[in-house]
């Protein structure tokens, strides 16, 4: 069977064919580190971690690469806002990033560059871009793309001369030779971040240079799929696709630079736009003091990965209840004994351009069968290749985010103990009877165990 994608470059349904037998390469746009991201930033990193998971089971040698932005200037605002170092904020909100991600069950991806650790690489692309006659430097530091110098700019996000130059950042600036030109390198004051250049003594990157410096660097000039949020199509993809093809006389694709483009859609909140004074933005990091992190997966996987997504607080509940049947079916399926194999419905779904709403759509139908070996089998593979329900039942059961903690109900049962020793029986049967209300049944066991599990 056929991995079929939608291709952001040729809006088609495409069949994928890798450039090399065996191999793929996949390039994902990563955070900017100045904050904890929000639901709306999680979705790309579900959804491209369903998408790997795929192409593992079916290509030998796969590549993830999402790079993390740790130097630009909201990062360099938002330090000196909190009046904290540069590279403590870029730091901490790197590890934050990834206790998140694995909340969301993401695996890592197997590079994860910086750019702050990629400016050699940048400086020598936007080398060949002035030696190309694509980009200029001026006195001041700054150099510039010059967008009239490539004759495909606008092809990819489909944007006519116009919405180039209305769709071009506020700052117009005088020192621009076209109104659309981007930046690739600008100088920096005493107080912001910079290195060394051939075009002034201290400066930064443009934002757009480091995502064609870092595929180059990890997948080659020319490689297989490059994805992200569809904000990102215009400006940034169309420049990235810019600066790589124009780098390259021959090696990038003509005209796109990867071979596929993918894009999932834009995530609403309570049913309109996020944002902070609506009271709908949150951070993955709030939602999850209110739901495992499985729960917000789950959300995102019910959407088809291109459509809107509506998500809500609701929905968080409800994937809740979900997992919860999801985990007492796997503590069935596990009980058989059964080891994991793949599913072949749930599986085709996803060959069908990541059709995760039908792919759980075939897992339900897989949940009458999850005590014979065989349906049990097939359960099991179908959640390790969503990535849902992934943890040790007990572990969820015992952990989940409604009632007590698992630490307050092994104190209370500590407590119970103690009551029974005691003789102070009402104690006891009052403690136990507190935490049935709150969902915790408690089982006495032969040598003085309790053991718990929420009702
Ligand atoms: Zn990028």
């Amino acid at each position: 069977m056929d991995l079929k994608i939608y291709d952001t470059s040729r809006r088609q349904k495409m069949t994928f064919e890798p450039r090399v037998v065996g191999k793929v390469g996949l390039y994902v746009c990563g955070p900017t580190v100045y904050d904890r991201i929000h639901i709306g930033n999680a979705r790309p990193i579900v959804v491209f971690d369903v998408f790997a998971r795929l192409l593992r089971t079916l290509y030998g040698d796969v590549t993830y690469v999402r790079n993390i932005t740790d130097i630009d200037d909201k990062i360099n605002a938002r330090a000196k806002e909190r009046g904290i170092d540069i590279r403590d904020l870029t730091e901490t909100t790197v590890a934050r990033f990834r206790e998140d991600c694995a909340e969301l069950k993401c695996a890592p991806p197997d590079v994860e560059p910086r750019a702050t650790e990629t400016i050699p690489e940048m400086i020598a692309h936007i080398e060949k871009l002035i030696d190309n006659g694509h980009a200029y430097a001026l006195d001041d530091g700054h150099v510039l793309f010059h967008v009239p110098s490539w004759r495909d700019y606008g092809k990819f996000a489909n944007k006519d001369r116009d919405e180039q130059i209305s769709g071009a950042r506020v700052d117009v600036a005088s020192y621009k030779r076209d109104p659309a030109d981007f930046v690739l390198w600008k100088p920096s004051d005493a107080e912001t971040p910079g290195w060394p250049s051939p075009w002034c003594e201290k400066g930064r990157p443009g934002w757009h240079i480091e995502c064609s410096a870092m595929s180059e660097k990890y997948l080659g000039p020319d490689f297989d799929i490059h994805g992200g949020g569809i904000d990102l199509v215009f400006p940034h993809h169309q420049n990235e696709i810019a600066q790589s093809c124009c780098a390259h006389a021959e090696g990038a694709r003509d005209d796109r630079f990867a071979r596929y483009w993918m894009h999932n859609g834009y995530l609403m909140s309570e049913g309109e736009k996020m944002s902070k004074s609506l009271g709908n933005f949150y951070t993955v990091a709030e939602l999850l003091e209110e739901f495992p992190g499985e729960a917000l997966r789950l959300v995102i996987l019910q959407a088809h990965y291109r459509q809107p997504l509506d998500f809500s607080k609701d929905k968080c509940r409800e994937a809740k209840a979900a997992l919860d049947r999801l985990y007492r079916l796997k503590q069935a399926a596990l009980a058989t004994g059964a080891q994991a194999v793949q599913d072949d419905a749930v599986h085709a779904a996803l060959m069908d351009d990541m059709n995760t709403p039908l792919a759980l759509a075939k897992l339900h139908e897989l949940n009458d069968g999850v005590t014979s070996g065989e349906g049990a089998a097939r359960f099991l593979g179908a959640l390790d290749l969503l990535g849902i329900a992934v943890d040790d039942p007990e572990i969820w059961f015992k952990g989940g985010s409604d009632g007590p903690s698992a630490e307050e109900v092994e104190s209370l049962i500590e407590a119970r103990k103690a009551a029974k020793a005691s003789k102070n029986f009402a104690e006891a049967d009052r403690i136990r009877d507190d935490l049935k209300d709150r969902g915790v049944v408690l089982e006495d066991k032969p040598g003085g165990i309790t053991e718990w599990r929420r009702a």
